[in-house]
């Protein structure tokens, strides 16, 4: 049987942050939601055959805030789940959650349900912060949350926090990666806000205090050291963990495995193709194929992708690994890191090259080098 994540979108939030451009949209109705639920597990039961000979090792439901959903639904579509698919022992299923959303018996029915992990977005644990994100939560909202996620009895739990954010400071992010802490998460995800235009948040950003590039380059190296020194490894360029808790879905994505991606928005990589759902959550509703993009890359292509999404880790890119997969040792993106070595950026690992902290913060200006060179190449 060939490995296989499942990614789940669930568009519902109760109300939506002035800042997010994701596939969401404020929770009209029960209706609605209903109406989804059913569309999602019809789509589920339609993999069947297509995924014979895969079993599941990740589920994941993201969104949204699939924590909107009843316990009902979310047994719903569990039961899809393992009707269709062999679905690994030990699975891991994840679920995004939202401060204020759920509530101890959703928590304690999604452990019977298989769950094990959550992921609850606090974002900053600063009240200003939070209203010019447009987060209707508060710091003390986020813990009650948590801590009705560990008494449901959650031992996999991530806080996602964000920063580069209007009226942030060194000091008041150090203050909300601090408040963290006492809370033992076995994983962190930290990501720095981006402006994505046609957003509130982007028309009004000339008149919002953001700190700036250096303050905001601080505040990543620092909370790098800083969580490191509270047991959680940076593993990915946002992502820390306790050891044994790198998120084995996400891991996925960046060792570019076979996943499948299921309701609006959702994405897949599956049998060789590539291929992408609409956001169109009528024409969902309605029955009607709302995929939109599909391709099947080539090896260059995939060879370019493969070297981004690995150098996206703490450990980078392995020269041998590289080699299992395409047929040759990848030489030429090894010396293209070489000049980068010398300024500190990279550093060579056993088998291969990584970024340090300070090369992550600029990992995008390297990548598009090395990437546009072997295009050229061929
Ligand atoms: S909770 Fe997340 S998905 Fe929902 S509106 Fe806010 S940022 Fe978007």
């Amino acid at each position: 049987m060939k490995p296989l994540g499942l990614y789940l979108h669930i568009p519902f939030c109760r109300s939506k942050c002035l800042y997010c451009d994701f596939c969401s949209l404020p929770a009209r109705s029960e209706e609605l939601i209903g109406a989804y639920v059913r569309r999602l597990c019809r789509d589920i039961a339609g993999q069947k055959e297509i995924c014979r000979e895969y079993t599941l090792q990740t589920v994941y439901f993201g969104g949204g805030t699939p924590t909107l959903l009843s316990a009902k639904q979310l047994e719903e579509i569990m039961g899809t789940i393992r009707k269709t698919f062999s679905v690994e022992a030990g699975c891991e299923v994840s679920a995004e959650c939202n401060p204020a959303t759920g509530s101890k018996e959703l928590f304690s029915a999604m452990r019977s349900l298989g769950f094990n992990r959550l992921s609850i977005g606090l974002q900053s644990a600063c009240p200003e912060e939070l209203r010019a994100l447009g987060r209707t939560h508060t710091f003390e909202g986020f813990l009650q949350t948590w801590n009705q996620a560990r008494q449901a009895g959650f031992e996999n739990l991530n806080a996602d926090v964000m920063f580069g954010i209007p009226y942030q400071t060194q000091e008041s992010f150090a203050q909300t990666l601090k408040k963290l802490i006492p809370l033992a998460p076995e994983h962190l995800s930290a990501y720095a806000l981006t402006l994505e235009e046609g957003t509130p948040l982007f028309r009004r950003a000339d008149k919002l205090p953001f700190p700036g590039e250096e303050e905001t380059a601080e505040m990543y190296l620092h909370m790098v050291d800083f969580l490191a020194s509270n047991g959680l490894e940076q593993y990915e360029i946002s992502n820390f963990a306790r050891r044994g808790y790198q998120s084995r879905h996400n891991r996925k994505y960046w060792d570019m495995e076979e996943y499948l991606g299921l309701g609006v928005a959702a994405h897949s990589d599956f049998g060789g193709v590539r291929f992408g759902n609409s956001r169109d959550l009528e024409a969902y509703l309605r029955g009607e194929d709302i995929c939109i993009e599909k391709n099947t890359p080539g090896v260059t292509e995939r060879e370019n992708e493969y070297v981004m999404l690995q150098m996206r880790l703490s450990e980078g890119l392995k020269q041998q690994a590289f080699q299992e997969r395409f047929g040759h040792d990848g030489k030429a993106f090894f010396a293209k890191l070489e000049p980068w070595i010398s300024k500190g950026y990279v550093h060579r690992t056993a088998g291969g090259a990584a970024f340090t902290p300070k090369g992550f913060l600029i990992s995008n200006t390297v990548l598009s080098e090395i990437v546009e060179f072997e295009t050229e190449k061929r």
